[in-house]
This record gives structure tokens, sequence and C-alpha cells, in this order.
């Protein structure tokens, strides 16, 4: 039997629309991570695509980050650094503001989370407008991280936030991509 693996996970995201709010479409992953088959067939997506780039930590953005982050962190034999909302984290943190549709969101970091010049791959479950990623790479950055790329399960293409990242500098891999209002 042939499957298409990026079509087999994309198929365990479920749609639901009108949340948080009207007009909203949500990207709910807990259908992909609660079948075992679906959840190991996309962290094997991100194993094969990072298990030779040398790389030293994985940082996972609050709060689906962490899910994949630490699962891909483990299997890679890396270490895991969570980017957290603001207020969360005990000891000395640098923060970074960054503007929603409405307001502001802040992320922070410990401190010592990363030593200067560690190779650090950035993950969380979706890229939007490209706000919260653009945000942690650059908190990573004033460590002096060298952030490697930036992942996602998912890209919502009509929102442009792929090429947000990119026009950084970073490197952008997503598994597959929904647009606005494909239910
Ligand atoms: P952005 O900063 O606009 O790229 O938004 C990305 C962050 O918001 C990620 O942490 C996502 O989990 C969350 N997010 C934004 N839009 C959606 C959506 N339609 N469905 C699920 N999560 C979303």
């Amino acid at each position: 039997m042939h499957v298409d693996t990026v079509e087999y996970v994309r198929r365990a995201i479920r749609s639901v629309p009108d949340w948080p709010k009207p007009g909203i479409i949500f990207r709910d992953i807990t259908p992909l991570l609660q079948d075992p088959r679906t959840f190991r067939v996309l962290i094997d997506m991100f194993v094969y695509r990072y298990m030779r780039q040398r790389l030293d930590l994985v940082a996972g953005i609050d709060a689906r980050g962490f899910i994949l982050g630490s699962v891909l962190a483990y299997e890679l034999n890396l270490g895991f650094v969570p980017v957290r909302k603001k207020g969360k984290l005990p000891f000395r943190t640098l923060a970074e503001q960054y503007t929603l549709e409405y307001g502001n969101a802040t992320v922070e970091m410990h401190t010592d989370a990363v030593k200067p010049g560690q190779r650090v791959l950035l993950i969380d479950d979706l890229i939007a407008t490209g706000g919260t990623m653009v945000a942690a790479a650059k908190l990573l950055q004033r460590l002096g991280a060298n952030v490697v790329e930036a992942a996602a399960i998912i890209e919502l293409s009509e929102l442009g936030g792929l090429k947000v990242v990119k026009d950084t500098g970073l490197p952008v891999f997503t598994v597959c991509s929904f647009t606005e209002s494909e239910t």
C-alpha cells in the first residue's frame, strides 16, 4: 500500500470553525497526537530531516511546541529548552515583545537556556502570521544561539507567515499547509 505521509499526517488534523472566536478556523493537532501511528510518522519526519544536522538543542514554543519539541529532542539525543509566554519562567529571563492582531504578546526564555554558538532547532505546531516564530528566533539569537531552522507542522498559507520568517534570514520547514478558508 502506498501511503503519502504528508497527506496521512494532514488528514489527522482537525479543523474547528469559529474557535476561539468567530471567523477563525482552529487547526487542532490533538487527533494527530492521539493516534500512535500518525504521531510516530509525524515525529519521524522531523527526525529524518534533522538527524544529521549536528544540532545541540531543540527549543519548543509554548505550548504545543513543547509536545513536539521534547519528543523530537529526546529522539535526536538533544536537550530541550522552552520558549514560554510571559511570567511563567522562575529564573532570570530575557523577553521579546511582538504585535498580534489586537495588542501585544511576549515570549521569554531563561538567560542560561542556550550557550553562545549552540545550534538550535526552533519548533512550534503552526505558523500563522509568523510573529511568534520570529520573536522566539530573535530571543534565541540574542542569547547567542545559531538558529538552524524554524519548523512547524502547519503553515496557514494565505497569511504569509512563512515569508515573514524567511525574510529574517531564517530557513523554515513545514510539513503541510492549509488555506485560511479550508474546512
Ligand atoms: P502567529 O504568531 O500568527 O504565526 O501564530 C502562531 C501561534 O498561534 C502558534 O503558536 C499557533 O499554535 C497559534 N495559532 C495561530 N492561528 C492558529 C490556528 N488557526 N489554529 C491553531 N493555532 C493557531
